[in-house]
């Protein structure tokens, strides 16, 4: 276990190939800087216990590895869910926001600054700076303001800024440069807060590192429910963090198979999914190396899928590699059969699963009717409460 993360990543921040820190030098200087407080002050004691506490009293972890048998049965397979859903506010997001918060407070800093697709990293950072008692400013493209209104007035009420981005088109690509402006202006009283395993060096391994969790619990409260380890491991990827944090735990385990599964939205056609990995090429994107969809000018391409939070046309520089090691084989789930999994999921075990996290149980149920005899661990990223309102307008009740 020890060897892998001793040299994933290289001292350059490098997954083999990809990942890396390909940015202007001012930014590096400030990479450089939360690199060498990384390393020295998470590794102390005192940081380490500070947020073991958080985790135990704040957030409510360990989080349960639960029995779907309800589903199982009908599937096949034996179903286990790691429930992430269960984390405060409702996803596993807030692992890393704690963490990098916490490192934050300790390197001196005032305020945390960082972009927001759909709202749940800018909820999930403002619930962190609040904990701390830490400023916090989100920028958020108009359109994805107007879209995701009950998010934006979570980080409001938790006290954050949300600063509206009028550029260009107007979502997360604008959002990334203005958070990354308003952060080298002010590089002394702030850090950036990435939103998962991407981006130049260190984010990929910090974030990992502190989603890591995910996978040692549930590792621990697998073996002593059932006595043996997960045959199949399940996860979505949009960025790749709740994967990461679950895959982490078992990556030595080379009788566990891993799966991640990326969104194939309405189809495979250019611009209808964000399959990355699935057909993607390596390239260049936000400073760092790793699959990607781009056109043909290197440009990131248009994506979609129906889950705000998996329409990326890059993945973490760790899936990458271990694409090519071929240590976890990514596949793919779609719009159809994520809905049928979010209804499913709810009817048959009680429990609405976040559309992203839908992606990862409609593999599941694939995988358990071909493998009948194997038990399958997924995890369960977030909980669905977010996603019912446009479910039901755009679906209708199943
Ligand atoms: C943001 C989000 C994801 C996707 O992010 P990853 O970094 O790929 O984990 C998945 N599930 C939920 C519930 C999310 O909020």
């Amino acid at each position: 276990m020890g060897d892998y993360f001793k040299s994933n990543p290289d001292t350059q921040g490098m997954f083999g190939e990809y990942g890396g820190s390909f940015i202007p030098p001012d930014l590096q200087e400030e990479m450089n800087r939360i690199t060498d407080a990384y390393y020295s002050i998470s590794k102390s004691h005192q940081f380490i216990s500070e947020l073991r506490s958080i985790r135990k009293h704040f957030q409510g972890r360990p989080t349960p590895v639960y029995f779907a048998k309800t589903l199982s049965d009908e599937c096949g397979g034996r179903i286990y869910l790691k429930r992430e859903d269960l984390n405060h506010t409702g996803a596993h997001k807030l692992n890393h926001c704690m963490g990098e918060a916490l490192l934050a407070k300790y390197m001196g800093k005032k305020k945390l600054i960082a972009e927001t697709g759909a709202g749940q990293h800018g909820v999930a950072l403002a619930t962190a700076a609040a904990y701390f008692g830490l400023e916090c400013e989100i920028h958020m493209g108009e359109v994805d303001i107007a879209k995701e209104h009950p998010n934006v007035v979570r980080m409001e009420i938790l006290g954050a800024k949300v600063v509206p981005v009028s550029h260009g088109l107007k979502t997360l690509k604008e959002a990334v440069d203005s958070a990354f402006e308003a952060y080298l202006k002010d590089p002394i009283t702030s850090i950036y807060c990435i939103g998962s395993v991407v981006g130049p060096h260190p984010f990929p391994m910090m974030v990992r590192d502190f989603q890591r969790v995910v996978g040692i619990e549930a590792r621990e409260q697998f073996y002593e429910m059932t006595g043996e380890l997960p045959d199949n491991l399940v996860a979505c990827v949009g960025g790749g963090s709740n994967a990461m944090g679950l895959f982490s735990g078992f990556i030595d385990d080379k009788d566990v198979n891993i799966y991640g599964v990326e969104p194939l939205g309405k189809s495979f056609k250019p611009g209808e999914h964000a399959a990355t990995m699935t057909y993607g090429t390596p390239g260049m994107i936000h400073g760092f190396k790793c699959y990607t969809l781009q056109d043909e000018k290197g440009e990131p391409a248009p994506v979609y899928s129906i889950a705000s939070g998996l329409d990326y046309p890059g993945v973490g520089p760790e899936h990458s590699m271990l694409k090519d090691l071929g240590r976890v084989n990514y596949v793919t789930a779609d719009d159809e059969e994520c809905l049928d999994a979010f209804f499913q999921l709810s009817k048959k075990e009680g429990i609405i699963p976040a559309l992203e996290s839908a992606h990862a149980v409609a593999f599941a149920m694939k995988l358990a009717k071909e493998k009948p005899r194997q038990s399958i661990l997924v995890n369960l990223s977030g909980r669905g409460d977010k996603d019912i309102d446009f479910v039901v307008e755009n679906y209708g009740i199943r």
